[in-house]
This record gives structure tokens, C-alpha cells and sequence, in this order.
């Protein structure tokens, strides 16, 4: 991997300063910072050749049509999906798990049929299926977890059944960090003809994804998590989902041929793309994969797993302070609550100091509920922070506790 401070230097924001203090970035799980050259891709979009994708005959509108569906290729490469028509741009995760809950409800959900999710759930991975589950008078079954924030596996074989429709989890806990076994959830689903959706909204970031080796018949992350803008993400179905089903969006692009009587839909990947899908922001996370691809996907998670331990060794020593998702598989991230002291408070004053974390429930109120707590101070690493400022973490939880004596 290359040097560390050369890796930080291709990243504009880390070299900043918040209230006069050199900013630690430890909300790599909320979002990921930007590097250089994908701010440049974008800029390059808006500056040099911007025109609406898919629709005009003009030159400008070409270009932005080959970027864009270059995009798409990298995309599918990244993930080694089988065919780029199985890739489909959204918003983001949370766009691409409401698409897929209300095409495949609308298709496939009748009454008292059941989906499996695990408590470790984003409520992205759970609101949807919810509304979806009301809608069509589905129920949710959820794999309950143990203390140390894993999923109980006897307990997912359990709830499979006739019954179950689908199973959609996510590849890692964003609020403990736990990586789960989704080769041999997909298995076991697969052993009873039940299609699997992964949220691989932090796997992305951490992990390897090959779509293909895992079997998943949907994977979905978002841009912003891997380096790349905001409001972009991708839905990957295999293409035999996607053929059968409908689309959750009509409008512009999606059509073959419309009359007030009946509309016909485009081939894939189009028909799930209806109006103009944000092609600056697809063509930027292309440059932040081709960014992560050559810093390595094995250099990135050997530098992760250094910095996990490294943290882990260095907030156990505190006295006083408990680490929520103690699994031996996890992301880069940890959770944790200082004794007598509300984690907004330790949030607040570590903010002061430089030190960017996430407080709160972090979108996954069923995994509080389960530790009884009402949220933990996260931490999450990604390769471009250092030893030096998990130190600054540390000694800035000190301060906390002996501000509150
Ligand atoms: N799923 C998981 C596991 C997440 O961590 C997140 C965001 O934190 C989401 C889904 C939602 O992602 P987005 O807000 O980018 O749609």
C-alpha cells in the first residue's frame, strides 16, 4: 500500500482544521471523504461536457451517455456481476431496497407470506419491507442476535420455511461493526428457493464483493460510502429477477413505447432508471472504485484490520468504557458508551477537540433495544486514518471522564 501521509494528501478535507484543531475523521460508516481525483471527475462532467444521457443526438449528450454507461461497466467489474444489464443506478442503498421491496411485493407477496431480516438492520433495510409486508399483508421475521452482536444461525434456519419469500440482510452491522455470514445465509435461503437481497452499504467499503461467488440475487450500496458523491448508489439483480420484474418508477427512459392505453417498458437496465439519473455523481463513484481498486482491495482491508485491533487494544484500556459488537468479524468500526456518561455528551466534546464520531442510535434502534441502551459513540475507520489519531481518541475520552469527574 502506498505511504500513508501520500494516501491522506490525495484527500482535500482531511488536511482541515475544526476549531482550530487538526480534524480526526471517525465517521467513515455515516460517509466517506472524497478523494482529488473524484472531485475532478465530477467537476469535469459539469465543466467540459455536460448533456442530459440517453437523449440527444449532440455531441455533449453522447459523451455524458459513454461516461455514464462506462460507469456502469466499472461498476459491474467492481462487483463482478455477470452482465452490465443487471446494474442499475438509484439514489442510493435506501433508494434501491424501496425499489426492490415495492416491485418485488407488488409482484410476488400475498398474504401471510413472510420475510426474514436480522436485527442488525439499518431501518433502511427494515422500513421498507415493512410498508411493503402492510401493504400486502406479509409479516417480518427477524433473526435475533446474541450479546456479542451476532446473528444466532440455528435460529435463521429455524424461520425459513414455506412461508418465507425472501431474506434480506445486510452484510455488515453499521451500528456494532459485526461482519455477517451471508455466503451461508444465501446458502441456506437457496436451499429452499428463497432469493436474497444484501445490504452492502458498509460491506462495500470494508469488504470483497463478488456477486457471482456469493450467489446473491440482490446486492445494493451507495456511492457516498466508497469514496464516491452522494445521492448515487446501485440496485444489482440477477437478470432473471430483474426481467420479470416491474418497475418501481415510471417516467422519462424507462419506456419503449407509450399511448394513454398502454405503455411498453425499455430493455434492461433502462427500464429501472426512469428520468434523469444523477450521471455526474455514477460517473464519479467509477473514478472512487478505479481509486479503491488501485490502492488495492487486500491492501485496504489489511490496513483496516491493523487499525480495528489497534483501537480495540487502545479503548478496552479505558477504564470505564464498554465496547458494544464484540464479534472476532468485524468492519472497521466501533461502538461504544462511556459509564454514567450519555454518549451525546461524549460526542459533543470530542467534536470540540477535532474529533469527528457518530452518536446516537445510528439508524438501528432494534439493536439499542436489544443492549437497552438509547444509542453508542461510534467510531468508523477506513485506510486513510492513522495510528496517531486513534491515540487522539483515546486521549480525548480521558478528557471526557475527567470532565465529568
Ligand atoms: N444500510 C446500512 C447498513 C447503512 O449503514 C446505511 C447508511 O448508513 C444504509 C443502509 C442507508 O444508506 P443511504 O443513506 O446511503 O441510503
Amino acid at each position: 500500500m502506498r505511504d500513508i501521509a501520500d494516501i491522506r494528501a490525495d484527500f482535500p478535507i482531511l488536511s482541515r482544521k475544526v476549531y482550530n484543531k487538526p480534524l480526526v475523521y471517525f465517521d467513515n460508516g455515516a460517509t466517506t471523504q472524497k478523494p482529488q481525483c473524484v472531485l475532478d471527475a465530477v467537476d469535469e462532467v459539469y465543466k467540459s461536457y455536460n448533456g442530459n444521457i440517453h437523449r440527444g443526438v449532440h455531441f455533449l449528450s453522447d459523451m455524458s451517455s459513454e461516461g455514464y454507461e462506462g460507469a456502469r461497466e466499472k461498476v459491474r467489474s467492481f462487483i463482478n456481476a455477470g452482465r452490465k444489464e443487471e446494474v442499475i443506478f438509484t439514489s442510493g442503498t435506501t433508494g434501491s431496497i424501496n425499489g426492490i421491496a415495492f416491485s418485488f411485493g407488488e409482484r410476488y407477496i400475498k398474504p401471510g407470506d413472510e420475510i426474514i431480516l436480522s436485527r442488525l438492520e439499518h431501518h433502511a433495510n427494515i422500513v421498507p419491507w415493512q410498508m411493503m409486508c402492510q401493504r400486502k399483508g406479509a409479516v417480518l421475521r427477524v433473526i435475533p442476535i446474541n450479546d456479542n452482536g451476532e446473528i444466532i444461525p440455528e435460529d435463521y434456519h429455524k424461520l425459513l420455511s414455506k412461508k418465507t419469500k425472501l431474506v434480506a440482510v445486510t452484510q455488515a452491522s453499521n451500528a456494532l461493526g459485526t461482519v455477517l455470514p451471508i455466503k451461508e445465509i444465501i446458502e441456506a435461503a437457496h436451499s429452499v428457493d428463497v432469493p436474497v437481497l444484501i445490504d452492502g452499504a458498509q460491506g462495500i467499503q470494508h469488504g470483497f464483493v463478488d456477486v457471482k461467488a456469493l450467489d446473491s440475487d440482490f446486492y445494493v450500496f451507495s456511492g457516498h460510502k466508497i469514496y464516491g458523491p452522494a445521492g448515487i448508489g446501485i440496485l444489482y439483480g440477477k437478470e432473471k429477477w430483474l426481467s420479470e420484474l416491474d418497475p418501481f418508477q415510471g417516467g422519462g427512459d424507462m419506456v419503449d413505447k407509450v399511448t394513454f392505453e398502454k405503455t411498453t417498458y425499455n430493455q434492461l437496465p433502462f427500464k429501472f432508471e426512469a428520468g434523469t439519473m444523477n450521471y455526474p455523481a455514477a460517473i464519479g463513484l467509477a473514478t472512487a472504485l478505479d481509486y479503491v481498486s488501485g490502492l488495492g482491495r487486500e491492501n485496504i482491508a489489511a490496513r483496516e484490520k491493523e487499525l480495528l485491533l489497534y483501537a480495540t487494544d487502545r479503548l478496552s484500556a479505558i477504564k470505564g468504557l464498554k465496547i458494544y459488537g464484540t464479534s472476532g468479524k468485524k468492519i472497521s468500526t466501533i461502538s461504544f458508551l462511556l459509564k454514567d456518561i450519555h454518549q451525546y455528551d461524549t460526542g459533543m466534546i470530542l467534536d470540540k477537540m477535532g474529533i469527528a464520531v457518530r452518536t446516537g442510535t445510528h439508524c438501528a434502534q432494534p439493536v439499542m433495544d436489544y443492549y437497552r441502551i438509547d444509542g453508542t459513540v461510534r467510531a468508523s475507520l477506513c485506510f486513510y486514518n492513522t495510528l496517531e489519531e486513534i491515540d487522539s481518541l483515546a486521549e480525548g475520552i480521558e478528557k471526557v471522564k475527567s470532565m465529568f469527574g
